[in-house]
C-alpha cells in the first residue's frame, strides 16, 4: 500500500520510504491511501478474541500488503506486552488505562511498534546500513521512543531535552538506560531541541554520513498503532454489554491519538462520536467554533504534554474530512478546561469515586462528564499514570500516593547525559565526530 502526503506535492512513498523518512519532502504527513473495513465477522467474533489477536487483524488491514503475516504478528505481538483495561469509573464513564506500558504512558505503544517495524525493514534491506533516530523532548515521547528502541539491532537513539525543564521522573526515564540510547541535555528550551532536529535533517554534510530519522508522532509507524486500543475498548464493552452508542474523549495535543481513533472508526469499529479534550491551548476548539484554523505559541499547564499550540496532526484531522469544518463538527466536538478546573476534577473523582485521574486523563473524563447522554457510554482515553505526575496529584488529593514498580526501578537508575549547548553547530560536530 501507498501512503500520500497531505500536502499533496511529493511522490506517493511505500511503508518502508514513509517510515524511515517520516515527514514527506513537501512538509506533509504521510496518510494510508486506502483504510480498508474490517469484515463484520471481526466485529462479531472481536469479543472472543484477545488483545494481541485482534490488533494484528487490525495491522494487517494496514501493513498486510507489505510485510508477511508471520513477522507482522510478531511485531504486534512484542509491541502488546500489556493490556489496556477499560475500568468503569461510574455509571457509563469508563477510563480506557494506557499506562501499563514499560514508561506509563500511551505513547508505548507506538514507540515500541515503530522500533520494531524500523528495525524489520533494517533487516530487509541488508542490516548493513545504521539508522539514527534523533527526537526532541518534552517529556513522555523520549521515555517513549527511547524504552521502545532499547537494544534494538542497527538503530541509535539520540534523545534532546531541555536542561532543568522535565521532570526527576521523566529525566530518568531515558538517562539511565545506556546502550543504543544517548541522552543529550540541551542548555535551552523544548523549542530549541526541535530546532536542532530540524536543521539536522536539513544539514548536507550530516545527511551524508548519517542515515537519519525522526521518531515523532508524525511517523506512520507510531501513529497508525494508536488504532489497536480502541478496538479493545469496544471488546471490553462487548463483553459486557455496553457497546451501544460509544463516545471516545480523547485528551488531545499533538492530536495523533484522536486520529487514531477515527481511522479506527472509518475501518468499522462501532462508534457514535468523539470529544476532542483539551486544555488551555484550545486551538482546536477554536476551529470548530469559527470554522478558521489559527495556531499560536502554546501555554503552560498542568497537562503539559497537550501544552501544543500548532497540532502536527491537524493535517490529517482537515485530510479525513476533506477539509469541512461542518463535516468534521459533526462527529467531533471540542470542549477545554484550565488548570483550576483540571484540580477540582482530579479532587472531586478521587473524593466520590476513589479513581485518581493524571492532569490528562482529568480533561477526558470532564469531557464526558459534561457532554454525554443517558444512552451513551463514554470512554476517556487514560493516557497517562497519575503517579508521572506525583507532586501536582499529591499536592491535589493532599495524600502520598503509591509509584508503581517500574517507576522506581527507573528512579533508581544513574543518569548518564552529554551537556549540548543550543547551537546548532556543536550539535553537527557532535553527531559529525562520535
Ligand atoms: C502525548 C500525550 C498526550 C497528547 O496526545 P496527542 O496524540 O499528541 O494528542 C496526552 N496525554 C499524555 C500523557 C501524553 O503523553
Amino acid at each position: 500500500m501507498k501512503y500520500y502526503s497531505t500536502n499533496h506535492q511529493a511522490p506517493h512513498a511505500t511503508l518502508a520510504e514513509a517510515v524511515k523518512k517520516g515527514l514527506a519532502p513537501d512538509k506533509g504527513l504521510y496518510m494510508p491511501e486506502k483504510i480498508k473495513r474490517l469484515p463484520e465477522t471481526f466485529f462479531r467474533d472481536i469479543a472472543d478474541m484477545d488483545f494481541q489477536e485482534m490488533s494484528s487483524a487490525v495491522a494487517g488491514a494496514f501493513f498486510g500488503e507489505d510485510i508477511p503475516e508471520g513477522d507482522l504478528t510478531r511485531i504486534v505481538c512484542d509491541t502488546l506486552n500489556f493490556d489496556t483495561p477499560a475500568v468503569n469509573v461510574h455509571d457509563n464513564i469508563w477510563a480506557l488505562e494506557l499506562f501499563h506500558g514499560p514508561t506509563l504512558a500511551f505513547k508505548d505503544v507506538g514507540g515500541r511498534f515503530m522500533a520494531r517495524m524500523l528495525s524489520y525493514f533494517i533487516a530487509q534491506e541488508g542490516g548493513g546500513q545504521k539508522v539514527t533516530v534523533i527526537v526532541a523532548t518534552s517529556g513522555d515521547t523520549g521515555s517513549a521512543v527511547a524504552n521502545g528502541f532499547l537494544g534494538v539491532e542497527g538503530i541509535d537513539v539520540i534523545v534532546l531535552y531541555p536542561k532543568g525543564k522535565v521532570s526527576e521522573i521523566q529525566e530518568k526515564q531515558f538517562t539511565t538506560l545506556g546502550r543504543n540510547i544517548t541522552a543529550l541535555e540541551v542548555a535551552g528550551n523544548f523549542d530549541d531541541c526541535q530546532r536542532l532536529v530540524k536543521s539536522a535533517f536539513m544539514d548536507p554534510d550530516l545527511n551524508r554520513k548519517l542515515t537519519l530519522t525522526s521518531a515523532n508522532s508524525i511517523n506512520v509507524a507510531r501513529f497508525l498503532p494508536q488504532a489497536f486500543y480502541y478496538f479493545n475498548a469496544y471488546a471490553q464493552l462487548k463483553r459486557q454489554g455496553k457497546a451501544e452508542n460509544i463516545v471516545f474523549c480523547v485528551p488531545s495535543g499533538n492530536f495523533g491519538n484522536i486520529t487514531a481513533g477515527l481511522i479506527a472508526w472509518r475501518m468499522g469499529l462501532p462508534v457514535r462520536r468523539f470529544i476532542a479534550a483539551n486544555n488551555r491551548n484550545d486551538v482546536f476548539l477554536e476551529y470548530l467554533k469559527t470554522g478558521i484554523y489559527s495556531p499560536r505559541a502554546s501555554v503552560q499547564t498542568l497537562a503539559n504534554a497537550m501544552d501544543v499550540g500548532d497540532p502536527s496532526n491537524f493535517a490529517r484531522v482537515a485530510e479525513l474530512y476533506g477539509n469541512s469544518v461542518e463535516a468534521v463538527r459533526k462527529d467531533i466536538s471540542g470542549c477545554r478546561y484550565t488548570d483550576e478546573d483540571i484540580r477540582n476534577t482530579i479532587a472531586t473523582v478521587y473524593g466520590k469515586y476513589g479513581y485518581l485521574l493524571d492532569p490528562h486523563g482529568a480533561c477526558g473524563y470532564q469531557g464526558l462528564a459534561d457532554n454525554i447522554a443517558e444512552d451513551e457510554t463514554g470512554v476517556f482515553l487514560e493516557t497517562a499514570h497519575p503517579a508521572k505526575f506525583k507532586e501536582t496529584v499529591e499536592g491535589i488529593i493532599r495524600k502520598d500516593i503509591e509509584i508503581p514498580q517500574r517507576l522506581r526501578d527507573f528512579m533508581a537508575g544513574e543518569k548518564m547525559s552529554v551537556g549540548m549547548s543550543s547551537d546548532f553547530n556543536d550539535f553537527k560536530e557532535y553527531l559529525m565526530t562520535r
